[in-house]
């Protein structure tokens, strides 16, 4: 069966999305949630109604087979998954439509298409799932002399090409998406062990030039840390790294590229480092009476050195919103597992830990509980939330989230702080109240990554002006008082602004140093990262 094309305005395949039922179950919360009856909804534009200017280049007669300009092509490679993506796909604004989608086959055809490129004046824009939540995909050619943009679409890289079961690795192409790559791993009961909340539509080249984090709380989660080695397409030439277990050769050549979001090259292959499949398992929901008094407790865990698979603390109101508990009680979601060990000594401990700051169990024992009660909730909520997205917008519901990291003495601080801006913008923004919910994604023994998801009821016509006001002062906020721009959805277009405050004026001067090296006419997606 041939598999249906992904959709060119929403998440997932046509003919995927949110049941009537679920749907329904999702608009009820937002009318009680802005007091009203209805909302105001618009359609996207069909595909036949988008207009796309016309091609500004054509490919040259060796690479036509492997490039198309047809307006699906087109228009399906024009945005991310943002909120401000969305917004404007509802507007039928496809201004930044790619003139051309390259579909290599292999590094040469890759290499060639940098080199039409080069000569053709035109950028390049590498493309995995298209899952960007920042901005990073979008052929924006402001601020350059581009007259033309080729998105370059990696799907068809998409082998594990080797196995090395004695150093647990696997040599995979990058354009491989995630359930292709565990479905070939499964084989050899091994797994990369790396779910990122998109893992079904992203891919592995876009996880590592994004430093993805994993939907695991601590440990091997993040992709860095299961990177063995890379294969770089650069405009100047290929270049690979050796493959080790560590080295203190200097800088690391792969974090010079793990992170660099297309803008040093384009990331073919790479070893990375695999896991057994786990086979021991032991988790369940915990109750706290508050946020901070679960943060606590989740502190005691990661600073006892326990490790969990999966931590994470959901506050009282967006445990109500997944149908996780009644809005009285934070939620801690607690899981163990090891491929190795049977882990219920390990959540006992952290049940230990958790009781001395007063949380309860959802039930008694250390049994694997973590698709059931309060976790199952959440976790099913997790899954289907990508969904939901392009339904609300089409009501002008303003839904979207943002993710940081800080160390753990000044979080209580922070997270009010940050907070309290984002609902002030809400009211600002829109003239009435939305809602800010928070949760933990990652935890480290010196600090939390926290994860806000906020609500606001827009207007058609003004959605993009809302969301960028809302979205400028929740970054302010959380730059202001120290954080991080982002702990794992990157930096692309969007974050620029406080990604320039954030990293030192040398870094970024490096930085630039490092990018004209490797592509010194500026090709490779400008406007990422730093100036065209
Ligand atoms: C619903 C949803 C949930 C998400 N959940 C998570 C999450 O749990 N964790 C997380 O970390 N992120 C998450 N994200 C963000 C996004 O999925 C990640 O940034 C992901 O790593 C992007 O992978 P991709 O293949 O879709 O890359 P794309 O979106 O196609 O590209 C992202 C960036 O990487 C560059 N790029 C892509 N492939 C290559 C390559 N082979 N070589 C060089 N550059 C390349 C692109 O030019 C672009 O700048 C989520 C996004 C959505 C929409």
């Amino acid at each position: 069966m041939t598999e249906r094309r992904l959709k060119h305005f929403g998440w997932g395949r046509e003919g995927e999305g949110l049941t009537a039922e679920e749907e329904g179950a999702a608009l009820d919360r937002y009318r009680r949630l802005f007091n009203v009856e209805s909302f105001d909804e618009v359609a996207p534009p069909s595909l036949s109604d988008i207009e796309l200017r016309p091609p500004r280049l054509a490919p040259p007669a060796a690479l036509a087979p492997c490039c198309s300009i047809d307006p699906y092509d087109r228009a399906a490679h024009t945005y991310g998954k943002s909120f401000s993506d969305y917004a404007r796909g509802l507007a039928g604004r496809y201004d930044n439509a790619p003139d051309v989608v390259a579909y290599p086959h292999n590094e040469t055809e890759v290499a060639a298409v940098l080199d039409w490129a080069g000569g053709a004046q035109a950028a390049v824009t590498p493309f995995g799932g298209g899952s960007s939540v920042v901005g990073g995909v979008e052929p924006r050619l402001d601020g350059t002399a581009y007259k033309a943009s080729i998105t370059l679409d990696l799907r068809h890289l998409n082998r594990v090409l080797e196995i090395d079961r004695t150093s647990r690795a696997a040599r995979v192409e990058a354009g491989v998406f995630g359930p292709a790559l565990e479905a070939q791993l499964k084989p050899h009961a091994l797994t990369l062990r790396h779910f990122p909340q998109s893992f079904e539509y992203s891919t592995l080249g876009g996880w590592i030039a994004t430093r993805s984090g994993g939907h695991f709380a601590t440990l091997y989660t993040h992709i860095d840390d299961l990177v063995e080695n890379l294969r770089v397409v650069t405009p100047r030439g290929l270049l690979e790294t050796r493959r080790l277990p560590g080295s203190g050769a200097g800088p690391s050549p792969d974090r010079l590229f793990i992170g660099s979001e297309g803008i040093l090259g384009v990331i073919t292959q790479a070893w990375m480092r695999l896991q057994d499949r786990p086979r021991f398992r032991a988790g369940g929901a915990i109750r706290f009476a508050d946020f901070f008094t679960a943060a606590r407790a989740v502190r005691a865990i990661a600073q006892a050195g326990l490790y969990p698979a999966n931590c994470r603390i959901l506050d009282p109101q967006e445990a109500l919103n997944t149908g996780a508990a009644d809005g009285t009680a934070a939620i801690l979601v607690l899981a163990f597992e090891s491929a190795d060990h049977p882990v219920e000594a390990w959540m006992n401990r952290a049940l230990e830990c958790s009781a001395d700051h007063g949380g309860s169990p959802e039930s008694t024992g250390v049994t694997d509980r973590h698709r059931e009660g309060a976790a199952g909730l959440w976790r099913n909520a997790f899954i289907r939330m990508p969904y939901a997205r392009e339904g609300l917008v089409r009501r002008a519901i303003i839904a979207d989230t943002f993710e940081t990291a800080i160390t753990w003495e000044r979080f209580e601080a922070f997270h009010d702080t940050v907070k309290a801006a984002t609902e002030m913008a809400i009211r600002d923004a829109t003239g009435r109240p939305g809602q800010v919910t928070c949760r933990f994604t990652h935890v480290y023994p010196d600090g939390p990554a926290p994860y806000f998801t906020f609500h606001a009821l827009g207007r058609h016509g003004d959605l993009l002006a809302q969301w960028r006001a809302i979205k400028s002062a929740a970054s302010d906020a959380l730059i202001g008082v120290g954080g991080t721009i982002t702990h794992h959805h990157a930096v692309g277009r969007d974050h620029r602004p406080w990604y320039d405050k954030e990293a030192p004026d040398l870094f970024a001067a490096a930085l630039r140093a490092a990018k004209h090296a490797l592509d010194p006419q500026g090709l490779l997606n400008p406007g990422v990262l730093l100036d065209p």
